[in-house]
């Protein structure tokens, strides 16, 4: 665990193991086919290692970011890769290397791509409810050694967990760090945060952080894989806003046709407004559905009703514009709140605003693109 010395007030993490390389990436490894995939301000590619002849996934990272200088960030996205070196759900980190403008995190290649793809597959390529109950365990296993120790991710999405392999159905590797945050201690945070379909109520209400924010995004992420619609979509994102809020979710048969009672119920306890009554992820894990338990019945979803249509990683040709990457889909909520260690002790330091306002609450909001 690190020591106070390591840790900023915001839940950064400032010392790393890892040694950051400056001799030149492209001596050691070679880049090879087309890019894995891009996010904010990172674009992956497959690379190989010449020593070894090993894949692996290359993510070039901007240091700059809107005219702020972000090494920070990376640094603290090392430092939590490092901490969960040991969790095999984890994406793995190689080596780090800098340049004048990049940080370059060589990383464990998972090469059957973001889960996000087979959520938006339509019938033969979409995943079965018993493939879901695989990668949920996973999934589930993967963020539940982060909380054991004290870290949320803050921005779990089908486009932050990959597999190992597509065809067959390989393993899951949870990726992007970026937003991630130890919980080690009660402090209070100026920040960020992630994609508006899956961001919890609190987050939006500037309550408290904790390991339940996670465990929200899981529901909403489990509830895609399955019937490849996104619960909170809206026309517009104060709509998403306003149906995060309310928690107004369609459970109806129309959604979960051929998914089983005991899916819907595991959803329903993650879906939850109050984050102590929220499920961890301890307490997912010993749930009935994850536990041969339900009958599931192989099912078939339509197209995705979702921003999905038009994910952060769409696909380009073209070389990603590192100095003014192209406007994101993502909202990033500048705001205060506190985080806390555990989902039993979290204490509202603000009155949440009341979000019968939506438009006015959003004035209230500082958006920016993140840093
Ligand atoms: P960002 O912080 O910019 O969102 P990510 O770490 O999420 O960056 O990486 C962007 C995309 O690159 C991911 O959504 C995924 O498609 C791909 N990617 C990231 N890491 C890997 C990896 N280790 N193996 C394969 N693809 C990856
Ligand atoms: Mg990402």
């Amino acid at each position: 665990m690190p020591d106070s010395m390591t840790m900023s007030r915001n839940g950064m993490v400032s010392k790393i193991q890892t040694r950051i390389r400056t001799d030149a990436f492209k001596n050691n490894y070679d880049l090879v086919g087309k890019e894995l995939g891009r996010g904010k301000f990172a674009v992956v590619k497959k690379c190989v290692e010449k020593s070894t002849g090993k894949e692996h996934a290359a993510k070039f990272l901007r240091k700059r970011r809107k005219g702020q200088d972000c090494r920070v960030d990376i640094i603290n996205e090392i430092a939590i890769l490092e901490s969960a070196a040991g969790n095999p759900f984890v994406v793995s980190l190689h080596e780090a290397y800098e340049t004048a403008s990049e940080i370059i995190l060589v990383l464990e290649c998972a090469a059957g791509g973001e889960i996000f793809n087979q959520c938006v597959a339509d019938n033969d390529e979409a995943f079965t409810e018993k493939d879901v109950i695989r990668l949920a365990k996973q999934i589930l296993t993967g963020v539940a050694g982060l909380h054991r120790n004290n870290v949320v991710h803050l921005d779990l999405k089908p486009q932050n967990v990959l597999l190992t392999r597509a065809h067959p159905l390989g393993d899951i590797r949870i990726v992007d760090f970026g937003l991630s945050r130890r919980m080690d201690s009660m402090e209070e945070v100026r920040e960020i945060l992630g994609t508006p379909e899956y961001v919890a109520p609190e987050v939006l209400n500037y309550e408290p952080i904790s390991t339940a924010t996670d465990m929200w995004s899981i529901g909403v992420l489990i509830y895609v894989m399955l019937t490849g619609v996104s619960p909170f979509l809206g026309d517009e994102k104060q709509e998403t806003f306003l149906n995060i809020s309310q928690v107004n979710v369609d459970y109806s048969q129309d959604v979960f046709e051929g998914v089983s009672s005991l899916a819907v119920d595991f959803i329903k306890s993650l879906l939850v407004k109050n984050p102590r009554k929220r499920a961890t992820a301890e307490e997912c894990l010993k749930h009935p559905w994850l536990n041969g338990h339900s009958n599931p019945l192989p099912h078939l979803h339509n197209a995705l009703r979702s921003s999905l249509d038009e994910p952060e990683n769409s696909p380009s040709e073209s070389e990603p514009e590192l100095e003014s990457p192209a406007p994101s889909p993502e909202l990033v909520i500048v705001t205060s709140y506190t985080t806390c260690s555990g989902q039993s002790e979290m204490k509202s330091v603000r009155g949440a605003f009341a979000f019968d306002e939506p438009f006015a609450a959003r004035s209230e909001i500082k958006q920016e693109l993140i840093c």
